[in-house]
């Protein structure tokens, strides 16, 4: 498929989501949440259910879930621009409760559409209710931070599942924070062996879009030979702000997480360089 085949094909599972009506959430919703993303990302987070804040602007993980979502994903140098993000139900439950397994199957096959055409290496699963979509049976508290392949009848060909809690519950229950950082931290190793295993060399940076890799995060292990890049970032804009630190414990990530080189040079993402 190519990026253009790929991207109109979500196109379309985007606008039948917005006028389904096969699950009841359709009444209360404002907007139904499709899911966002690079078209050509190799990781795919799946999240529960659209809240407030998303259900009102159409996008998935825009409150506070998300912006700890983003903090987690700059810990290892990754950006929300280059992963794609999705739910397991597209609109929100009323009062965010949980979404019943009915709900859920109603709204299946248009993860499983999006699935198939991501084509992902990596689905993180955030929370309980995606980790039972990939992992039935599987209780978080055992299987956050591990990896198991997805049955390609979710829709994913050939991906591996690597389970983490939810944002929110982080959010709850501070102490999740520091076990969501390292179980984050742990992710771009997870894309490097699925990548092994699907036969994907390790992306080049193109020279002309990208003179030189921009940033380069890896779990920090000063006796480890130097890894290979395994993701090239999109440099930041010479305009932007500096970005604030990446979360409340800055120690904790520079102790997971280590920025190898920055190098902003341009405005645009330099996205080619997935999948
Ligand atoms: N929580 C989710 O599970 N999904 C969202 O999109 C936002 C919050
Ligand atoms: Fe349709 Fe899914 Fe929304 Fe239910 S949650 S109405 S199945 S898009």
């Amino acid at each position: 498929m190519t990026p253009d085949q790929r991207k109109q094909a979500l196109d379309e599972v985007a606008a039948e989501v917005a006028v389904c009506t096969l699950c009841p959430l359709h009444k209360g919703r404002t907007k139904a949440v499709p899911g966002d993303g690079h078209p050509e990302s190799e990781v795919v987070f799946v999240g529960e259910g659209p809240g407030y804040n998303e259900d009102r602007e159409g996008r998935p993980f825009v409150g506070q879930a998300g912006g700890l979502l983003n903090e987690l994903l700059k810990a290892i140098g990754w950006r929300r621009e280059e992963v794609y993000i999705t739910n397991v139900v597209k609109c929100r439950p009323p009062g965010n409760r949980d979404p019943e397994p009915s709900e859920i199957a109603a709204c299946a096959p248009y993860l499983k559409r999006q699935l198939e055409v991501l084509d992902p290496a990596v689905i993180v699963t955030l929370g309980r209710h995606s980790l039972q979509t990939f992992m039935p049976g599987a209780r978080i508290s055992a299987v956050h931070g591990t990896t198991a392949a997805a049955n390609p009848e979710t829709g994913a060909r050939d991906a591996t599942t690597y389970a983490m809690y939810h944002p929110a519950a982080a959010l709850r229950q501070g102490s999740l924070k520091e076990t969501m950082l390292t179980d984050m931290c742990g992710l771009p190793e997870v894309l490097l062996e699925s990548r092994q295993r699907r036969g994907v060399p390790v992306a080049e940076p193109v020279a002309e879009h990208l003179p030189e890799p921009v940033v380069v995060a890896a779990p920090l292990d000063e006796s480890a030979p130097t890894p290979e890049p395994f993701m090239e970032m999109a440099p930041a804009s010479d305009a932007q702000p500096t970005p604030e630190p990446i979360v409340e414990d800055v120690d904790v990530v520079l102790e997971t997480a280590a920025v190898v080189s920055t190098a902003p040079s341009s405005t645009e993402p330099q996205l080619e360089l997935f999948g």
